[in-house]
């Protein structure tokens, strides 16, 4: 296990674990977290994780995986203190097209996903009286998207994970917060016709989309050592998309 060091704020170094943190908004807040000079493992299902972090292999529907995961980067790292549950998908469709597989995979990823690391990460936050969970959401959990309704779904629940994390062991020092991301340039976007940007554009206060680096640094924010008394919240990061929800 690596020495306890101080991080760039001299905070103490954190063991981290950022799920989908080989791409898109997940490799931007390992970038962040590396930088400030936490331990950092990336769970993923392949690629390349950024220099200094832990790649770890996990599928994030697999209990077994996951189990494996926190091992080894428990091994690497320390037992795990800050957790970002961040890995997602999409499978967008109008409802009545919608199949009981699109539904079901979206949900077993972004929201069952979610809950097998919350458990597991959980376990040791208790036992040392210190955690952050941090849950990527989505401004379209409150704000609802047409199309979407397996992925606002489940992005929905993950305020209610929160919420309940927060009620349960909130007095063990653990904080449990949803940061929502409105439209941000990733491979997730990149996918979505013109049209369907030129929308989102014209309803985004903004008037642009996000960048990776804005959602790493509200995440940041939750998991640092100042933000131990915000839990339950939702963060949106979002450019004005969905205030007031
Ligand atoms: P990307 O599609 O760029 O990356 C998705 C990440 O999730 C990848 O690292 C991928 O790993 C990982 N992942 C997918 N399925 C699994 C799985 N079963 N087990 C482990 N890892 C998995 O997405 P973004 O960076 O855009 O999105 C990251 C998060 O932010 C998601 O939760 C998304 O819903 C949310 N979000 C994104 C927004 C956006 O505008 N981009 C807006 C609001 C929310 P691999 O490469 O190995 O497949």
């Amino acid at each position: 296990m690596s020495a306890v060091t101080e991080t760039s704020t001299n905070s103490p170094a954190r063991s981290v674990v950022v799920t989908g943190g080989n791409r898109g908004i997940g490799q931007a807040i390992v970038g962040r977290f590396l930088a400030a000079g936490h331990r950092v493992a990336s769970f993923d299902m392949g690629g390349e994780p950024a220099t200094g972090a832990l790649g770890v292999n996990c599928n994030v529907t697999d209990a077994d995986q996951v189990e494996a995961a926190f091992k080894q980067a428990e091994e690497a790292n320390g037992p795990v203190e800050i957790l970002v549950a961040n890995a997602g998908i999409t499978k967008d469709t109008l409802i009545l097209r919608m199949s009981d597989a699109d539904w079901d995979a979206v949900i077993n990823v972004n929201l069952t996903g979610a809950f097998r690391v919350a458990k597991r990460a959980a376990k040791s936050m208790i036992r040392g009286r210190w955690g952050r969970i941090v849950f990527t959401g989505s401004v379209v959990g409150l704000y609802g998207s047409a199309g979407q309704v397996n992925y606002s779904s489940s992005k929905a629940a993950l305020v209610g994970m929160a919420r309940s994390l927060t009620r349960e062991i909130g007095g063990r020092g653990v904080t449990a917060n949803v940061v929502a991301p409105g439209f941000i340039e990733t491979d997730m976007t990149a996918v979505l016709p013109d049209d369907v940007i030129a929308k989102y554009l014209a309803a985004i206060p903004a008037a642009r989309l996000g960048q990776v680096a804005e959602v790493a640094a509200a995440v940041e924010f939750l998991a640092s050592e100042e933000a131990g008394f915000i839990s339950g919240a939702v963060l949106p990061g979002a450019g004005g998309l969905g205030m007031g929800h």
